[in-house]
């Protein structure tokens, strides 16, 4: 039995420190506590997002945050347009919203003060919406990942008891494609020793494939704190063979060795050439002032994703975040700052970040990129 508490929240649009270069959003934005959906490897349960006292709660009561979009009305004002994640820590479309539809409230305000969208979710609920969603889309930018990892029937009661059949969520991406409404699937996470055989990576990317604008790959599940107990719980009672390799898989560690998730997104990619499908999102291209220093960021942002996803280390491209954010803050035109000759004085921009960015300025595009996203 499902609990819902109404609370007052203090604060609703959380602006990141730096924009995100898989989902390209700079705020978070959760109007629930807790999930209803209750995935066993969820991470939303570790102690850094908790506030309950047990965690096995954070599916069985639900914060309701009634004052959500009064909140946000206020503070949209103090704060530029730019991409908002719906949500990092809850799923915006879980049952609770058919009736208390903070989600849709929400979407108004962004709509009305023409802030671009990111959603997240494993609900075809998302499907009411899509008016707002459309016309976010045809303002801004506007994007939509349903979460798919496995299509394995056996398995989804012990991952994901309670979300909608991943058929039902390849079905809302394909009707929201065919809306306006840019989407996609996020295979996120793959989990080791049960959806990390080369046939469920397959079987995932293709079946993506028929009606996806991209697949986002997600090899290197985390296992913190109470996700690590709760998970391990999951192992022993259901799957105790595999405990032994999750001990060998991850030690003391939160992510498991990166030689296994490079070998792994390496698969994955291959079958994303395969299938002809793109395993990332393309930057936003909102209007925004200087457009062209924005254009520069994300593209120091992409080729960073791709340094990280293929060496398995989120850490592996921090000099392009860095660069790709000076940029985005600047206050000047990047093409007057390249025509002075003065680059390398902008924070994070060395030698080999310049010539990429001299190379777009001059001739629009990038070779590097080209060669992240063709190859190996
Ligand atoms: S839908 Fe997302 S937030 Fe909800 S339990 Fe599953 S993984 Fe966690």
């Amino acid at each position: 039995m499902v609990k819902f508490v109404k609370v007052k929240a203090k604060s609703i649009l959380q602006k990141q420190k730096f924009r995100d270069n898989w989902f390209w959003n700079r705020y978070n934005l959760n109007s629930y506590r807790g999930c209803q959906f209750a995935c066993n490897y969820c991470d939303a349960i570790t102690e850094k997002y908790l506030v309950y006292k047990n965690y096995k709660d954070f599916s069985r009561i639900i914060y309701v945050k009634e004052n959500a979009p009064e909140l946000l009305e206020k503070e949209v004002k103090r704060f530029k347009p730019d991409v908002v994640a719906m949500s990092g820590v809850t799923d915006p479309y879980q049952p609770a919203e058919r009736k208390c539809k903070l989600t849709r409230n929400i979407l108004k305000i962004l709509v009305k003060h023409n802030f671009p969208v990111h959603i997240i979710t494993k609900s075809d609920l998302v499907l009411r919406d899509i008016d707002l969603l459309r016309e976010i889309a045809r303002q801004t930018w506007c994007t939509v990942s349903l979460t798919i990892v496995t299509f394995n029937q056996d398995l989804l009661p012990y991952l994901e008891p309670f979300a909608p059949p991943p058929e039902k969520r390849l079905e809302t991406v394909k009707r929201l494609n065919e809306e306006g409404v840019q989407a996609g699937v996020d295979f996120t996470p793959i989990v080791p020793f049960l959806l990390d055989s080369v046939e469920n990576i397959e079987e995932v990317i293709r079946k993506a494939s028929q009606y996806a604008k991209y697949v986002l790959i997600g090899a290197a599940m985390t296992l913190r704190s109470n996700q690590r107990t709760r998970f391990l719980e999951l192992l022993h009672k259901n799957f105790p063979e595999l405990v032994r390799k999750y001990k060998e898989l991850y030690g003391k560690q939160e992510n498991p060795r990166q030689d296994y998730v490079v070998r792994l997104n390496k698969i994955a990619f291959e079958f994303c050439k395969k299938y002809d499908i793109k395993n990332y999102i393309s930057p936003p291209d909102f209007e925004r002032p200087r457009k062209e220093n924005f254009e520069v960021a994300n593209l120091l942002l992409l080729i960073a994703f791709f340094k990280e996803f293929k060496s398995g280390n989120p850490y592996s491209a921090w000099a392009y975040h860095k660069a790709s954010q000076s940029i985005e803050n600047l206050k000047e035109s990047i093409r007057d700052v390249y025509e002075r000759n003065e680059l390398e004085k902008i924070p994070g921009v060395g030698k080999n970040i310049s010539r990429v960015i001299e190379e777009f300025l001059i001739q629009g595009r990038s070779e590097k990129l080209k060669r992240e996203i063709n190859s190996w």
